[in-house]
């Protein structure tokens, strides 16, 4: 595959991922000779060059999916996460509730759903996440937040990414206990926050989501989701090399 043009590439990919430039700078070094005063010129294309393959390469340990119940928190480490790893954060709730606001023909037909906690049927579902997945900028990895919900929807991801020769990563599962979780909600004040439409969501999400953590054993990531924000995100990007480790 050709190195992405560095129009793609977003503006923090040379900060983030660090250890992506850190090897290829080191590789750089060991294939010419040495480090210290007699170290050659440095080749500035070559080391481009190179620092754009690795990113290629590191981008492929970047397609992830965010899971956990309803007010763990995934939404705002998703925000920072996708950040600090330069892939876009791709929300299926925000895409639903920019329709609603825009009004469009989806919108209308997600709002019930969304209004009740019930989950949008999957079809509907995944072709939104289809065309989301189809704009350039998730070209080189992205990072799900709330899709899958369902092992439809799990399904419908593996041949969308598979037809393009890709697949998932890893899966970052964020636990808390039900009690914080709900409580959390009950601060938001979000429309669909009153208590009966956030238990009942907490019932979806153990009946119909929750499966996909044995589904995804594979490539999952535990992060316990209890305490500050900092410190969650930092367990998460302290996990995240264990998927590159699997990966090999
Ligand atoms: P969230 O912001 O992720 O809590 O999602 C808000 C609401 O959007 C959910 O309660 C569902 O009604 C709907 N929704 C979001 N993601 C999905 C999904 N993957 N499948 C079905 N419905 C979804």
């Amino acid at each position: 595959m050709d190195p992405p043009a560095l129009r793609d590439i977003p503006q923090n990919a040379f900060v983030t991922p660090l250890t992506c430039v850190q090897r290829a700078s080191r590789r750089w070094m060991a294939a010419h000779g040495g480090s210290g005063d007699d170290r050659p010129g440095i080749d500035v294309n070559r080391f481009l060059n190179l620092l754009l393959n690795r990113r290629e390469r590191c981008a492929a340990l970047m397609r992830l999916v965010l899971i956990g119940p309803p007010g763990v928190g995934k939404g705002t480490q998703a925000a920072v996460l996708s950040e600090r790893l330069g892939v876009p954060h791709i929300s299926t709730g925000d895409l639903f509730r920019e329709h609603v606001a825009r009004r469009t023909p989806l919108g209308r037909d997600a709002q019930r759903y969304l209004d009740t906690g019930e989950l949008v049927p999957d079809h509907v579902t995944a072709g939104m996440v289809r065309d989301r997945l189809a704009h350039p900028d998730a070209r080189h990895g992205f990072l799900l937040d709330g899709f899958p919900r369902t092992l439809p929807q799990a399904r419908e991801l593996a041949a969308v990414l598979g037809a393009a020769g890709s697949a998932l990563d890893a899966v970052l599962e964020f636990t808390a206990p039900e009690e914080v979780v709900v409580a959390r909600l009950l601060g938001r004040g979000r429309p669909d926050d009153t208590e009966d439409v956030i238990r009942h969501r907490q019932r979806v999400y153990r009946q119909q989501t929750a499966p996909l953590l044995a589904h995804y054993s594979a490539i999952l990531l535990t992060v316990d989701a209890v305490g500050p924000v900092e410190d969650i995100t930092a367990r998460a990007l302290a996990v995240l090399p264990d998927a590159e480790r699997r990966a090999g």
